[in-house]
Parts: structure tokens; C-alpha cells; sequence
């Protein structure tokens, strides 16, 4: 930050700012709302933060919609069947937040009477609440002066201090820079809003340092340097994995599908039984015995720490096959939509692919 700015100069002018600019977002109370008194939603902001992890608003909209009207409190999510949460979270990705989320839902209506803690170390004792998700909802729920760092936080941070450590070595810099300028008054609108600043004003690629309520303040604008921080270390290649998926369809329409275990991948989550997935060429490995049909089909498909090439064999069964894992899902039942994304597209690839009867 630029020499003659104290740490309050930030708050004193991201505050304002905010009161005009805050994002109207599902589970946000705004500051109008808040200065009339309203209050959110504990159960509201976990869910959200829990969803926006590795996931943008925009995808997360629809789910947190879906989610808040099926199950509108922490109680009534803890009382929901393990399988109807799965299938409504299949899309979103990162499965194990599904889980998690499950489990700390039922922790808090068993063992702390349906109230989230108000603090970050009771939130920390949660399942699935890391310490950024903590501090996040420690400060929006509850306003609690938590440090409350996301990779838009990061940005505005990295810029208007000019740090050029690259990310994510300049993790602890920044999070001791955070901890420094978040202010005692409204600590929960001030996280907000500098979470709104790098979303809507200093974005990754162009920051609009004209509108900016900082840009006095912002060393990295003085250097002309802005666009290119932060700086972060070169990526390294992911590995490639390889795997089969058998689709299977019964004479009566209905379809062949797991529950894959609790542990690893999608873990929990419904999808196609198949191969495991590895860095050889996959062996033959059919879950019940029928005339295979591989038209040659094959999904591409990217996690986080490895890219993935699915090859997609099909096959028809009587009505009396006995398949020697998963179980047949009647096609009345069946919908695509509550299968993980990889899953789904080897569905979408089939689609006119299946042999004859
Ligand atoms: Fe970001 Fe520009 Fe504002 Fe600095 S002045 S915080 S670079 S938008």
C-alpha cells in the first residue's frame, strides 16, 4: 500500500463502497437489510461458502436454490437421506463436500441443537469447515473480525500491497496483510466487500482501477504493474488416466449403476460401474455378461489433479441377468441430472450409439 495510508484508509473506504456496490447474492443479507436489522442465515452462508469452494457463483446459484427450498434448515438437510443429497449435488463437482456437508449438518442438529457455533474455533470443530470457511462464516454470519482470505481477496491484496511473491508461497504474507486491515466495525460487510472488489472491480485480467475505491491507495497501480500480479508459480503437468465405463440397459429399460465407495473419487456418488482408473491401459473388467459393443466412444474429462480418458462400452442384458456388482435402476427412476458430470457424459456420448436389440 502506498506510504501515507493507514490500515484503516481500507475499510474506511471499501465500507462505503460497498453500501452502493455490495452483489445481491441468494444468501447474502445486504447492508440496507442489515442496518434495518435483519440478520442471516448461519445455515444459509455455510451452505453457500461450502458450495462456492473451487466453484463460481454462477454455477452455484441453481444448486443453492434447489438445496434451500428441498431443505430450507440444518435440521431438515440433516434428516435427508444420503442418496437424495448426492443426486442433488451431482454436476457441482468435489464430491467429498457433499459428504461432509451431511455429516456436519447432522452434527450440529445432534450435538449442538440445531445452532451453528458463532465462533471460528467452534465452526473449525465442524466437519468439512477448513479454516478459510471458518473465518467466512464466522464474519458473514456472525460478524466476527475474522481474516477471511479467497482467491479474491488475494488479488486485491497482492496488488494494492504490490507483493510479488508469487502465489502460493505469498499465502501467509497476505493472510497476515488480511488480518491487519480487517477493521472491528463491520468486519462481515468489509470480508464481503473485498471479496465483491476482486469479483466485480479488480478482476484477474483487467482490473478497473478507474472505478476502484482504493486506487489512491493501490501500489501495484502506481507501478503499472496491476494486471500481472498475483504472479503464480508455473503449474505442473497433470497425469493422464485411463478407465472403461460399462452402460448396461436391461430388456425392461432399466440401466446398470453403482454407488462408488465412500473413500476416493466421486466417492458416494451413483455412476456407471467400470474399471479403476489408472496411468496403464485398462483390462477387460464387464460387471455382468452380455454381448459388449464398444463403438469406439471415449469421454474426456479433467479433475483436479489428473486428466481422464473414459472408453465407453455398451451392452443389453435379458431381464434375468445377474450382474456381479451394482443394481439395476428402473429407466422411470433414472435421471442423468444425479450423475457426477463425468458420468453424464458418458451417457450424452451413448446416445444413439446402443446396439440393436
Ligand atoms: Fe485492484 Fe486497480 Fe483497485 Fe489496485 S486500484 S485494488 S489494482 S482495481
Amino acid at each position: 500500500m502506498r506510504d501515507g495510508f493507514s490500515d484503516a484508509a481500507v475499510a474506511a473506504a471499501l465500507l462505503p463502497w460497498y453500501d452502493r456496490h455490495a452483489r445481491a447474492l441468494p444468501w447474502r443479507v445486504g447492508p440496507e437489510a442489515l442496518a434495518a436489522g435483519e440478520r442471516p442465515d448461519p445455515y444459509r452462508v455455510w451452505l453457500s461458502e461450502i458450495m462456492l469452494q473451487q466453484t463460481t457463483v454462477a454455477a452455484v446459484k441453481d444448486y443453492f436454490h434447489r438445496f434451500t427450498t428441498r431443505w430450507p434448515t440444518v435440521t431438515a438437510l440433516a434428516g435427508a437421506e444420503d442418496a437424495a443429497v448426492m443426486a442433488e449435488w451431482a454436476g457441482l463437482g468435489y464430491y467429498a463436500r457433499a459428504r461432509n456437508l451431511l455429516k456436519c449438518a447432522r452434527v450440529i442438529a445432534t450435538d449442538h441443537g440445531g445452532v451453528f457455533p458463532d465462533t471460528e474455533d467452534g465452526l473449525r470443530s465442524l466437519p468439512g469447515i477448513g479454516p478459510y470457511t471458518a473465518a467466512a462464516i464466522a464474519a458473514i454470519a456472525f460478524d466476527r473480525p475474522a481474516a477471511v482470505m479467497d482467491g479474491n481477496v488475494e488479488r486485491v491484496l497482492a496488488r494494492l500491497f504490490a507483493v510479488e511473491t508469487p502465489l502460493p508461497a505469498a499465502k501467509p504474507a497476505l493472510r497476515l496483510l488480511t488480518e491487519r486491515l480487517t477493521p472491528d466495525t463491520r468486519p462481515g460487510c468489509y470480508a464481503q466487500a473485498v471479496m465483491d472488489l476482486g469479483a466485480t472491480v479488480c478482476t484477474p485480467r483487467s482490473p478497473a482501477c478507474g472505478i476502484c475505491p482504493l486506487v489512491t491507495m493501490c501500489t501495484a497501480r502506481a507501478q503499472g504493474i496491476a494486471a500481472d500480479l498475483p504472479r503464480k508459480s508455473p503449474k505442473q503437468a497433470k497425469p493422464s488416466r485411463q478407465g472403461i465405463v460399462y452402460l448396461v440397459e436391461r430388456a425392461d429399460g432399466a440401466v446398470l449403476l453403482e454407488t462408488r465407495p465412500d473413500k476416493g473419487l466421486l466417492g458416494g456418488m451413483l455412476g456407471w460401474p467400470g474399471t479403476d482408473w489408472t496411468d496403464m491401459p485398462p483390462q477387460d473388467a464387464p460387471p455382468v455378461a452380455a454381448d459388449w459393443h464398444d463403438p469406439g466412444l471415449e469421454v474426456r474429462h479433467t479433475f483436479t489433479h489428473f486428466h481422464l480418458r473414459l472408453r465407453v462400452c455398451l451392452g443389453r442384458v435379458a431381464q434375468d441377468a445377474q450382474p456381479d456388482r451394482g443394481s439395476f435402476h428402473p429407466r422411470a427412476t433414472f435421471h442423468p441430472a444425479s450423475l457426477p458430470t463425468v458420468m453424464r457424459k458418458a451417457w450424452d456420448v451413448a446416445a444413439g450409439a446402443w446396439p440393436e436389440d
